[in-house]
């Protein structure tokens, strides 16, 4: 049978698939040494277990009990025992951080006869048992017994009647602790447990089945953290924050995750008891001034802090709570940060000696990088009218909502939205995941919206408290009295705090213009990014080109780092002015006008090759011949057919032979008609005439690299008869080039041995394998009806965006293992969209792809994963 339970003297932080980040990270704490309350913790397994069999896993429940008699018996107290309770606290922890997304519930074990133990442990301190009683029923009801937690703030909010929550006492509790257990009668039917044990065996599954709240699902499939895997349960002996004013809770990092410098940072709560910093609730102080308060918790605080960071080797965050002058270490995980931080922190670690430069790579991500190639606001212009905290970096801007629901509204609308809340909740999480940008008017750089928005990469501006935000009117009004209203345009500035009437204008990020050879080099995030990536240039085992149809992007695909241009599609020279001589090539009835026709069109395409050719300079370049089919080059059918129709006789004489050709070339399914290579077959000269200019413009750049590339190919027969006409045409111009095929095809897949025999190399388009091996018209579906599947489950992440490993990567497996086997020098690279996406470069380059190709913005973003890639294959990712 498994082993269901870890006592945290047991786990180690390598362990978090079974103990989650919690457990594992709060058993390794505890074999350092450091002041963690005793406690156990309920794996991973054993939930996954109970959510598939909805009952807990057999021999778990002996385990438990076994466990908390041994915490009874070190602490010298029984779980609620009357006169001197041993209470615990039941929280999640999944292997994947999911802030507040699942439950905790603190204070288990206390019922009418232990809240007096309590008081009487902590010196006759009534007011703190009271409270701490009320917030176990409050919490309880609402994670356990479903009960709505409004109706417990609501009840809170009417004792208080306007006095601060340090202002009630012992008698007011009291009475909350009675409301509240009318509540629960009200709402269940039934009385709250009083029994410890049964307290905490609800508990205990109320947070497994937390792991499937609707919240935690959206959170997931957002984040890309897999469904399965379920929630640990560490079940903790109480410590106290609550107790009075020598006593507190806080949170801190080792270093600022929005900048990566070192420091003293983090935010603390006298008197106050778990969630209250993180929820921002009541407004907290700097950690700083925790020294005046108590040195000796401080400078204790400081050295963990210190211990923590040189054993994890990273920025940690902490959760901490001080009990009457006892420090106790709660929580500690190598902590999210922004983007910019997480290159600056890799390298300030290497530089310290702490990680090695290959390990640095692997701590920053292409996604990262990609946020930190957005553009900034510009420094003048924008009416300042408020200032909050600058909590996750970036400019945004949209229209002001106050509310989830309308976030969502508007952004499936298509118009960019700023949420503003007076603080957040894990119920507002669709709304941040809509927005551009997070404004809330509570809540320190730890608060909900802090976290959460870092996590997610979105701009939030945190705590401008003075702003008036009222949900119930949507409006916001400044202290200089502008009322904002929802639909009101503001921008957020997430890396000052500032908060802008109306729309104001952005700049480009440094880390482009570092790029692009413009910005300033001793700009320290910039020389960080230069430093990682010329260190990811050196271990990358792949390529990265650029896909680039012309000159000028393709001069930037270079800047970039682009090692070639992997694919240049033909068929946008083909639009534009050029029209009307595709327009004649389609009319021409002989062989005279089709040459005529092509002989206009040949010099143009060869301007364009030239282009290209001189600006990437002898690296490769692969051309794929026209792709598209014809009439997509040719007028609308229906604007035409009006035109003709309404000139009647005097319809000129082109307009109806247009209009007759494009009723002939009509096709129902046109991404599945004549196009590609069937096109070059059907329609003589096409590919002729381009292989020509090819081959004279790689002839007047000496040097050049052609590599022909033919789209489409199902069958070898096809392009062994483009090769062999091409094969002709370079030799008569004396000219070198590769001729290869695109494999977008599942046939193509599928018989990449016989197609091998013909091509020099395999250029994945995964773009139409994609839509092949699905089905899905890649026109319509992501509009049509993706949302719903992505609800349903069916894929978390559309497979347009990331690579389908188990469907169409595995042609692509295939055809990379038969082309190889008949052909071992075979070069081979993938040129759909899938090039810049991350997890499809890890899957290329574990597949054993020669080069990745992506838009030009995205070269950096693959030259990095590209290396990560090589690095996590050679097992140096030790996170
Ligand atoms: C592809 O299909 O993946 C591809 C790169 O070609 P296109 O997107 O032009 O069809
Ligand atoms: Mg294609």
């Amino acid at each position: 049978m498994p082993k269901y339970v870890y006592d945290f003297t047991e786990g180690n932080k390598d362990l978090k698939g079974l103990l989650g980040g919690k457990g594992a990270n709060l058993a390794e704490m505890t074999n350092l040494g450091l002041p963690v309350p005793p406690g156990f913790t309920i794996t991973t397994e054993a939930c996954q277990n109970f959510l598939r069999d909805g009952v807990v896993p057999e021999g778990m429940r002996e385990e438990v009990s076994a466990h908390l008699a041994a915490l009874e018996a070190r602490m010298g107290r029984r779980l609620g025992q009357a006169d001197d309770p041993l209470l615990v606290s039941v929280r999640s922890g999944a292997a994947f951080s999911m802030p507040g997304m699942m439950e905790t519930v603190l204070n288990i074990g206390l019922n009418d006869e232990s809240v007096h133990g309590l008081a009487k442990q902590a010196s006759g301190n009534e007011r703190f048992a009271w409270d701490s009683y009320r917030r176990l029923i409050q919490m309880f009801g609402k994670t356990v017994q479903g009960i709505d937690g409004e109706l417990f703030d609501e009840a809170l909010e009417e004792l208080k009647d306007g006095r601060h929550d340090l202002e009630l006492e012992a008698a007011d509790f009291r009475r909350l602790v009675a409301t509240y257990k009318d509540i629960v009668r009200a709402q269940t039917g039934e009385d709250f447990p009083a029994d410890p044990h049964r307290q905490m065996s609800m508990a205990v599954e109320a947070v497994f089945k937390s792991w499937n709240a609707p919240r935690a699902v959206l959170y997931r499939r957002q984040e890309r953290i897999p469904a399965d895997l379920g929630t640990a349960v560490s079940v903790c002996s109480m410590v106290f924050g609550n107790c009075g004013m020598d006593s507190g809770t806080g949170v801190a990092f080792t270093r600022d995750p929005g900048s990566g410098q070192q420091g003293v940072y983090g935010d603390y709560l006298q008197n106050a008891q778990g969630e209250d910093v993180v929820a921002g609730i009541r407004n907290t102080m700097p950690l700083q001034e925790l020294e005046s308060l108590d040195k000796a918790v401080y400078d204790e605080l400081m050295r963990i802090m210190e211990t923590l960071e040189n054993h994890y080797r990273d920025l940690c965050d902490i959760e901490f709570t001080v009990e009457r002058g006892k420090l106790w270490m709660l929580q500690t995980r190598v902590g999210k940060r922004t983007a910019g931080a997480a290159f600056r922190i890799a390298v300030q670690l290497a530089d310290q000696g702490l990680i090695s430069l290959d390990e640095a790579v692997t701590r920053v991500t292409g996604d990262q990088l990609a946020q930190l190639m957005f553009p900034r606001f510009a420094d003048s212009g924008g009416e300042v009218i408020a200032k909050g905290m600058n909590a996750s970096p970036g400019a945004a801007v949209g229209k002001a909502v106050f509310s989830t629901e309308r976030a969502v509204e508007l952004a499936a609308r298509g118009e960019a939205v700023i949420l503003v809340r007076r603080e957040t909740n894990p119920d507002d999480l669709a709304g941040m995941i809509a927005a551009q940008g997070v404004l809330t008017s509570r809540g320190g750089k730890t608060s909900h919206a802090a976290v959460v928005a870092r996590g997610m990469g979105k701009t939030c501006v945190c705590g401008a408290e003075e702003l008036e935000v009222s949900v119930k009117d949507r409006r916001f009004t400044t202290p200089s009295g502008v009322v904002v209203s929802e639909g009101d345009v503001i921008s957020i500035d997430g890396t000052s705090g500032t908060v802008y009437l109306g729309e104001v204008p952005v700049v480009p990020s440094p880390v482009v213009e570092y790029f692009e050879g413009t910005g300033e080099a001793d700009d320290e995030l910039v020389g960080a990014v230069h430093r990682i990536m010329s260190h990811a240039d050196e271990v990358r085992r792949m390529a990265v080109r650029a896909n680039a149809d012309n000159a000028e992007d393709s001069a930037r695909a270079r800047r970039f780092g682009a090692q070639g241009i992997g694919l240049c599609r033909t068929e946008h020279m083909f639009l534009g002015e050029r029209r009307c001589l595709v327009e004649d090539l389609v009319l021409a009835t002989s062989d005279e006008e089709r040459e005529r026709a092509l002989a206009a069109l040949e010099p143009l395409q060869r301007a364009d090759f030239t282009g290209i050719f001189q600006a990437m300079e002898g690296l490769p370049v692969t051309i794929r011949l026209i792709d598209p089919p014809l009439h997509e080059f040719l007028p609308d059918f229906t604007e035409l057919s009006v035109k003709v129709a309404l000139a009647g006789d005097g319809a000129e004489k082109k307009d109806r032979e247009l209009l007759a050709a494009l009723k002939r070339l009509h096709e129902q399914n046109p991404m599945l008609g004549l196009r590609g290579v069937r096109l070059g077959l059907v329609i003589p000269g096409v590919f002729a005439m381009q292989v020509r200019a090819i081959a004279a413009a790689a002839k007047a750049v000496p040097g050049s690299r052609a590599e022909i590339m033919i789209p489409l190919v199902a069958a070898v027969q096809e392009l062994e008869h483009v090769r062999d006409e091409a094969r002709q045409i370079l030799a008569e111009a004396g000219v070198e080039a590769l001729i290869g095929t695109m494999v977008e095809v599942p046939r193509a897949a599928l018989t990449a041995g016989q197609i091998a025999e013909a091509a020099q190399f395999f250029s994945f388009g995964t773009n139409d394998l994609t839509q092949m091996t699905w089905g899905f018209s890649r026109d319509d579906v992501e509009a049509a009806f993706f949302s719903k599947y992505l609800e349903l489950g069916v894929f978390g992440v559309s497979p347009f965006e990331t690579l389908d490993r188990d469907g169409v990567g595995r042609l692509v497996t295939i055809a990379a293992e038969q082309g190889r086997k008949v052909r071992p020098d075979l070069k081979l690279g993938i040129c759909g969209e899938h090039g810049g996406d991350p997890d499809s470069i890890h899957f290329c380059h574990q597949v054993g792809l020669d080069y990745v190709s992506c838009s030009p913005f995205r070269v950096p973003v693959a030259r990095l994963e590209a290396a990560r890639a090589t690095l996590a294959g050679a097992g140096s990712d030790t996170r």
